[in-house]
């Protein structure tokens, strides 16, 4: 903090108090007014504050919160304190915010809007930047995460830092392929529907076991020394160690065995940083166990339709009844068509509930792939309904933070 430029120290404790004023008045973390206060008094505070620190940048459209908490418990076992933006506030304020709240920490590792990478690349000069998907989130549709991908490709042509990426994903292959050096990592593409095609060339995407290739263009699936496989990791000299981790489903294994990929990168191995990533079991209020009215009430958090994918893959085994709750303010996106791309089949056979502003679109569209549910009014009455002691579920974010509200987690 000593280094820092009177006028950024400034607008670092002036953000902080205002950061201190939001947390004790209730109106969130305060990281992000915080953050943005600060911002207002120094526009490069972004700059200083990364300013000789070592910085791991997390994006993509899925599980960027969780493998942010995943890469901070490894580089931990370093023993020192890592600085982090835990609660996925990921634009400019939230990060500045993390790092003022943290002046001492050398390590530092932020999750990142997708938008923001190349601005955030420039200002804080990241060791390392991390790309784990990308895929329609709300609104968008493949024109514009194309886009996203190109924006990135530029950035990262002109950045000095190690990208470690997804090679299952082409768009994000194409993206980290300009970048001067790169590790892969296998890390699987459940939700193929938004890279049918060639980035680089519009063609058609050819796929089978080896991975994807495109028919027209060389550009094809680079050669991955760290791999996902089923329940392990395999590492770059061939070992094949269980991943156990707390954290369930397959996208956390994928995010755990790129966080093994970044802590290599700082010389951890993954002896060391196993144990801390199989400690971690609930990332900013997902995957929570809470108990509520005699029930287990598990929640996940979906925002898009990989995301979907993802926590139909989470659900509890068997017949345990579900709530799937849907609203669609700004932060959701407010067309709900993607429910279309969603596939409900899976969970036919299990008692369904489902409530949210917008439940009676997704009555619709459950009613066409011949899903049973009952309609409720929110989490206490699906709970009555379900008569079980266990209930999962899975909700889109404004609906997610209702629920939290509603069992009184704010944090
Ligand atoms: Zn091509």
């Amino acid at each position: 903090m000593g280094k820092l430029p009177l006028r950024a120290r400034l607008a670092t404790t002036v953000g902080g108090a205002a950061g201190r004023v939001s947390r004790m008045s209730g109106r969130g973390d305060g990281a992000v007014i915080g953050g943005a206060v600060g911002l207002r008094m120094e526009p490069d505070l972004l700059r200083l504050l990364a300013a000789g620190r070592q910085i791991v940048l997390v994006t993509g459209t899925n599980g960027k919160t969780t493998t942010t908490r995943l890469i901070t418990a490894a580089l931990e076992a370093l023993g020192q304190e890592v600085a982090s933006n835990a609660f996925g506030a990921n634009m400019e304020a939230g990060l500045a915010s993390a790092l003022g709240r943290a002046p001492d920490a050398q390590h530092a590792v932020l999750e990142t809007d997708e938008r923001f990478l190349p601005a955030v690349i420039e200002a804080t000069s990241p060791k390392v930047v991390t790309l784990l998907n990308l895929s329609r989130d709300q609104m968008d549709r493949a024109a514009e995460i194309w886009l996203i991908a190109r924006r990135w490709r530029e950035a990262l042509a002109a950045a000095d830092c190690l990208v470690i990426a997804n090679a299952d994903d082409p768009l994000i292959a194409w993206a980290a392929g300009a970048a001067r050096q790169v590790t892969w990592v296998a890390a699987g593409q459940e939700w193929h529907e938004d890279s049918w095609c060639c980035p680089e060339c519009g063609s058609h995407l050819q796929r089978d076991a080896a991975g994807w290739r495109c028919g027209e263009c060389p550009f094809t699936r680079p050669p991955t020394p760290w791999v996902l496989d089923g329940a392990c990791v395999i590492d770059p000299l061939g070992q094949v160690r269980e991943l156990n981790l707390a954290l369930p489903g397959r996208a956390n294994r994928s995010n755990a065995v790129v966080a093994l990929a970044v802590a290599d990168a700082f010389g951890i191995t993954v002896d060391q940083a196993l144990p801390a990533l199989q400690q971690v079991s609930s990332v900013a209020g997902r995957y929570t166990l809470v108990e509520r009215g005699g029930c287990q009430v598990r929640l996940l958090l979906a925002k898009n339709p990989a995301g979907w994918l993802e926590a139909f893959d989470v659900l509890t085994k068997g017949a345990t009844p579900v709530l799937l709750s849907v609203n669609a303010q700004v932060p959701d996106g407010k067309d709900t068509s993607w429910l279309w791309d969603v596939d409900y089949r899976l969970l036919r056979g299990r008692p369904v509930l489902v409530a949210g502003e917008r439940r009676l679109d997704l009555a619709v569209r459950l009613e066409a792939d011949q899903v049973d549910f009952v309609l409720v009014d929110g989490l206490d009455d699906a709970i009555a309904k379900a008569g079980s002691g266990e209930l999962d579920v899975i909700a889109n974010y404004t609906a997610f933070q209702r629920i939290r509200a509603v069992l009184g987690r704010t944090a």
